[in-house]
């Protein structure tokens, strides 16, 4: 007699499904970044930490001495609240830049990290979804109105919507490269395929010398096998793409955006905090001067 079927214990190994991603998945090294540069921080999926990287990354680079601008692409005004500015006192926003052709200086606010400042978002850019369709080079809005600034930041970071629709392209075509936080969990790389296919098009389209810089791992949870799987799973296929840092899920990174503040200032010594200051480094490692 044969054994009956019993459950697979709990503790048996997950696969982590497999994206169908595309042969240029495994892409070679880049050489360090130059500045000034526009990061697109991008990921059509919600809730896997692209918010709380373009304010904390942010931050970080900020406090290295670096002039940042965190560009709030969402309608959600996360990046907004989370770097402490509250909508109600928002005179101008990244709205009124896309649709109404208002200079990005007057819509920037500055925050209360020293050389960080931001283009807060107010939920009127739901709108702007549907209403850039009929206008003229409706991808190329963002894209004109940060080269009256660039030059004046060493790094802007654009916290994308979670979307791949209009906002989201003119984050893509506005940006030198594109960061993409993954969290480390069940369908992490699920979608990854067609954000490199949409990455693909706007380079073909829309911005040529657009990079896929790397990959950040996002909310990393030591005590479960899955977040090593995912990230074994990343690594395999992206390579030196990936981010050596690591950021672990805290409660910490968590709680401080209600606080309106980045990790490194509300719990300086964090591990989150530490995280942030790490990837800050990386992503900034011998970064030169753009010439000309
Ligand atoms: P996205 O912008 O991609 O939608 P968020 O950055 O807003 O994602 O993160 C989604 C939620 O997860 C937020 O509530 C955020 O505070 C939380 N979160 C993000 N990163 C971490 C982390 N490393 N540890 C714990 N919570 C995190
Ligand atoms: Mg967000």
């Amino acid at each position: 007699m044969t054994e009956p079927d019993v459950e697979a214990p709990a503790e048996a190994p997950v696969e982590v499904p497999a994206p169908a991603l595309p042969p240029e998945a495994m892409m070679p090294p880049l050489p360090p970044i130059e500045l000034p540069s526009v990061l697109a921080i991008a990921n059509q999926k919600g809730g896997v930490g692209k918010t709380t990287t373009a304010v904390n990354l942010g931050a970080a680079l900020a406090e290295l001495g670096f002039r940042v601008l965190v560009v709030d692409l969402d309608p959600q005004g996360n990046a907004t609240t989370g770097l402490g500015i509250s909508h109600r006192n928002v005179e101008g926003s990244v709205y009124d830049v896309v649709m109404n052709d208002v200079p990005v200086e007057d819509c920037v606010e500055p925050t209360s990290v020293r050389n960080l400042f931001v283009i807060p978002a107010t939920i009127d850019l739901a709108g702007a979804e549907i209403e850039l369709v009929p206008a003229m080079s409706r991808e190329l809005k963002l894209r004109r109105a940060l080269g009256a600034v660039s030059g004046d930041y060493d790094f802007v970071l654009i916290d994308c919507p979670p979307s791949l629709g209009l906002l989201t392209v003119n984050g893509l075509a506005a940006a030198d490269a594109v960061l993409v936080p993954i969290q480390c969990e069940y369908y992490a790389l699920e979608g990854l395929g067609q954000l490199l296919r949409n990455v693909k098009l706007v380079r073909t389209n829309l911005n040529p010398t657009l990079e896929m810089r790397g990959i950040v791992l996002t909310m990393f949870d030591a005590r479960t096998k899955l977040a090593e799987q995912v990230e074994r799973e990343v690594r395999l296929h992206f390579g030196s793409r990936v981010y050596r840092t690591v950021v672990p899920r805290t409660v910490r990174i968590s709680e401080a955006p209600s606080f309106g503040q980045p990790i490194i200032v509300f719990d300086s010594s964090s591990r989150g905090a530490i995280a942030y200051r790490e990837l800050a480094k990386e992503v900034s490692r011998g970064a030169s001067r753009r010439a000309g």
